[in-house]
């Protein structure tokens, strides 16, 4: 059984009102299907706004889905703000991409570590110490720095100190919204290390979701590449982001810097991605697709399975090639 299961997860935003014109909705996620198993990473790519960091919160129950059901553990989510939901949270942990803006700097960092152990109950004076200290630790965050404010911190420490906040309840899930792209380049991967070995160590299921296809193959086991609120391609992270299929993962992944490859090999997309409350007919990505051929405008492509166990939607990716046509 998976820990967590997404089924036809869509969520609709009202759109804003103009003059003498019906106000569009917004569709920011349109049935997403994914599951994530305990103990292994999803990552989840695609440029900003095409819904990644609000697919994340739906995971967590953060808001509820307009459509579709998202079960964690074998249940269904329970509406967010109920008892259920409160005791729930504490298996389940977000760690945001702005540090500073995570902590509360009027509060030193044992008492925000220690915040969740008193929420839940967890513990009592003492046992919230220990368990302080030791999160410090393995954070790599010395007990010296326990008495600071999040002010007093460099950027990286902070991330550590809403790392062992994340961890003090011992959660099954973890969702990692750009934990790393407010840090200073020195710094990310020893914190992109630590969260590894501290998922590892711990069981944890992880969902990082990030704009850094770099960071994303490296930590994850498999992937989920979105447009415009849509999986376009899934399955593990070697193949995805080793081989991609679809004509957007090829265009993300061309342009991850790599050293031999030259420039020219880069797939350049023009435009930008389109407004979510004008989505394209057909494949939303055919206004930008440099391979799009007339049937792309008309019709929406299905997220089929691939002989090699990944999906994608696109109706040049045809279920026994290796690649699209
Ligand atoms: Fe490009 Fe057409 Fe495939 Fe969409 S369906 S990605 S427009 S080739």
């Amino acid at each position: 059984m998976s820990l967590l299961r997404l089924d036809a997860v869509a969520r609709t935003y009202p759109g804003e009102r103009r003059l003498f014109a019906k106000a569009a909705s917004v569709r920011a996620v349109d049935g997403v299907s994914l599951t994530v198993e305990a103990g292994s990473t999803l990552g989840i790519v695609g440029e900003s706004g095409c819904g990644k960091s609000t697919l994340g919160r739906l995971m967590l129950g953060l808001e509820p889905p307009s459509e579709g059901q998202v079960e964690f553990d074998g249940a269904a989510m329970p509406a967010p703000g109920t008892d259920a939901w409160r005791k729930l949270r504490a298996r389940m942990q977000l760690v945001f991409q702005d540090p500073l803006g995570a902590l509360d700097r009027r509060l030193t960092v044992a008492r925000q570590i220690a915040e969740p152990l008193v929420i839940h109950g967890i513990g009592d004076a003492a046992a919230r110490r220990a368990r302080v200290a030791q999160l410090l630790t393995d954070v790599g965050l010395g007990e010296d720095l326990a008495a600071r404010h999040p002010h007093a911190l460099s950027g990286g420490q902070r991330q550590r100190a809403v790392l062992a906040r994340a961890l003090a309840t011992d959660p099954a899930l973890l969702v990692c919204d750009e934990p790393v792209s407010a840090l200073d380049v020195s710094i990310q991967a020893q914190v992109v290390n630590m969260l590894v070995d501290l998922q590892q160590a711990r069981g944890i299921a992880m969902v990082f979701i990030s704009h850094d296809l770099k960071v994303v193959r490296q930590v994850s086991d498999s992937v989920a590449v979105m447009y415009l609120g849509r999986i376009v391609e899934q399955g593990a992270a070697d193949w995805v982001l080793a081989a991609p299929l679809h004509p957007y993962t090829r265009a993300l992944v061309s342009a991850v810097p790599t050293p031999g490859r030259i420039a020219r090999e880069r797939i350049v997309l023009t435009g930008d991605p389109p407004n979510p409350a004008a989505r394209p007919s057909g494949c939303a990505f055919h206004p930008r697709c440099p391979v799009a051929v007339p049937v792309c405008a008309q019709q929406t492509p299905p997220l089929r399975a691939m002989a090699d166990g990944r999906s994608v939607a696109c109706h040049l990716a045809h279920p026994n090639l290796d690649r699209a046509a």
